[in-house]
């Protein structure tokens, strides 16, 4: 572990050189001293030997982790970090996470192949197909190619640095993928945001150096970083983030607010009383806090309280803290999205330095917060079904996975439950294919309602859906089933005046009296719901009554 955040220390130190050494050998060109030449580690080889390293520092590799979340989340081929510093006409790999074993380890120069229509007046570009004329310079050899997307890193991003004098490197994050279909706007966002952080990420170095020349402050942001970088879903991002700040100035109360709808909400709180504030909503602009996110920047400007403000809302104020500092949590764009409150019983916790490192660390906490948003949007999508809004087969498949799993250890019943809609062949070609996928819509309300919150409700297929009722006996299932049958029954459908009714036919099949193996289960109750549907329809048949009868 030690070894990894020494890794991590020194491989940020490297660019934080780096970026100095650039912006030094800038101003060296200005002043019209090019004699000098530039020493070997500012030249962009550096950067490749840092990315060179993911074998040795596989989870320190910040950009290499952040890349490999995005490849897999996007079912990507290639996720790149190219990058070519402002004299350089030559663009190299920095850091790049790919199944691909083609990977060109030699520069290419900038405007080659489909990169080089990347241009200050266009930053995007997306192809799909990418055409086979089209060469992808990073790599060796040339195989088809679904989609393709590249962005250009704003490395001068203003929100780290204002310094306008601060050379534009050029940096460009590429991502492609076999499937052909077009990037969707979700898809697009989370390719932004991370772009977003890697941009920040390249820049910190440059903002360390500001900050501070202190190998500790260094070291202490490095473990922020690596704190934050290693986690995706958004509770993890709340817990790393607190896990950091306590880390970092030993404060009794941390909280993360985020305005949503209007109001802020505290969505995690530790320390002092934290359990007081955890979950709760204020207006948007009550309170220090309010104040902080309004002004977009850290209140109260003496990081000092003798507790003659109210903190959170203008009802209740927290006793006992001499310090506090409050720091908006800022998008690119300058926008709030929520707030960082650190306070501590003792006066003088918060000095410029300790500020300064918390602020780069809150620059961090936002981004991440949007990217794990971002991804929690791309996983929802990809767990549910597009015209119902259910989980769809794939998801089925691995709750009901995970329920036999809890079922198995626990022993406890689980049922499952699998329906069809009676006729909806004739349905669709009656009154149309968009009526059909109404009545799906509406048929899918109704599963949803039926279950509680521990079962599962599937699009299992077409006109097909299924139910997972866990801690349900036989007797208890059918009663469940019989309910959601008799409400599918009941609805009433209009086209063109006429009133139109469904029905749906179900079958059962019990973990452990008809089966102990999901296939089996599965198999069972579709020969249940097969028999419903001989008998006429519009019923429930369970398995085990199924061989009673025969
Ligand atoms: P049965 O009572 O035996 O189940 O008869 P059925 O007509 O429901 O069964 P069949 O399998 O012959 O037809 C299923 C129909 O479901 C055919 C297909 O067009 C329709 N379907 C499947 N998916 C969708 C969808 O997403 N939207 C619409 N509108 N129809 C769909
Ligand atoms: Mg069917
Ligand atoms: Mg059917």
């Amino acid at each position: 572990m030690e070894n990894l955040i020494l890794w991590l220390s020194i491989a940020l130190l490297a660019l934080a050189l780096l970026l100095l050494t650039i912006r030094n050998s800038e101003k060296k060109q200005a002043k019209g001293g090019a004699a000098e030449a530039v020493p070997a580690p500012a030249t962009g080889q550096a950067d490749y030997q840092f990315s060179a390293r993911p074998q040795s520092l596989p989870s320190s590799d910040n950009f290499h982790l952040q890349l490999e979340i995005l490849r897999q989340a996007l079912g990507l081929t290639t996720a790149v970090l190219l990058w070519a510093k402002p004299d350089d006409q030559q663009m190299q790999i920095l850091s790049v996470a790919s199944l691909r074993d083609d990977i060109n380890a030699e520069p290419f120069p900038k405007g080659s192949g489909i990169i080089g229509g990347i241009r200050p007046e266009r930053p995007e570009i997306a192809v799909c197909p990418v055409p086979h004329h089209l060469a992808i310079p990073y790599y060796s050899t040339t195989r088809k190619t679904g989609g393709f997307l590249a962005l250009s890193i704003p490395v001068t991003a203003a929100v780290i640095s204002n310094d306008k004098n601060f050379p534009a490197a050029s940096a460009i994050l590429a991502v492609d993928r076999e499937n052909q279909a077009p990037w969707t706007e979700n898809e697009r966002e989370l390719i932004n945001l991370t772009c977003r952080k890697l941009s920040q990420d390249l820049l910190l170095g440059r903002r360390m150096e500001e900050t501070s020349r202190n190998k500790e402050a260094i070291h202490q942001i490095c473990l922020g970083m690596q704190e934050l970088n290693q986690v995706l879903g958004l509770q993890a991002v709340f817990e790393a983030t607190i896990k950091t700040v306590k880390q970092l100035t030993a404060a009794d109360f941390i909280a993360i607010s985020l305005l949503e709808n209007g109001e802020h909400r505290i969505v995690k709180a530790s320390g002092h009383k934290s359990g007081h504030f955890d979950n709760l909503s204020f207006p948007a602009d009550d309170g220090l806090v309010g104040q902080a996110i309004k002004m977009r920047r850290w209140m109260p400007t003496t990081a000092n309280y003798q507790g003659e403000f109210p903190v959170f809302t203008n009802t209740m104020r927290i006793a006992g803290l001499e310090s506090l500092l409050i720091l908006p949590l800022l998008k690119d764009e300058g926008e709030a999205i929520g707030a960082l409150t650190v306070a501590g019983r003792r006066p003088d916790m918060f000095p410029r330095e300790r500020r300064e490192i918390l602020e780069v660390i809150a620059f961090q906490v936002a981004t991440k917060i949007e990217l794990g948003r971002a991804h929690e949007k791309i996983f929802q999508l990809a767990a549910t079904d597009g015209l119902t809004g259910l989980s769809n087969h794939r998801t089925f498949q691995h709750a009901f996975d995970n329920m036999l799993h809890r079922a198995l250890r626990q022993s406890t019943p689980l049922t499952v439950v699998l329906g069809d809609l009676d006729y909806f062949k004739k349905i669709n070609d009656t009154y149309g294919h968009p009526f059909g996928d109404a009545v799906l819509q509406e048929v899918a309300k109704v599963m949803a309602g039926a279950s509680r919150k521990v079962d599962l409700a599937a699009r299992y297929g077409g006109e097909e859906f299924a139910l997972l009722l866990e801690d349900s006996d036989i007797a208890g299932a059918r009663k469940q089933a019989e309910r959601v049958r008799k409400a599918i029954n009941g609805l009433e459908f209009d086209h063109e005046g006429n009133k139109i009714k469904i029905s749906m036919s179900f079958g059962l099949a019990a973990f452990p009296q008809d089966g102990e193996s999901k296939v089996d289960l599965v198999n069972k109750a579709d020969q249940a719901l097969y028999r419903a549907k001989e008998k006429g329809r519009n019923m429930t048949v369970c398995w085990h009554e199924m061989r009673r009868t025969e």
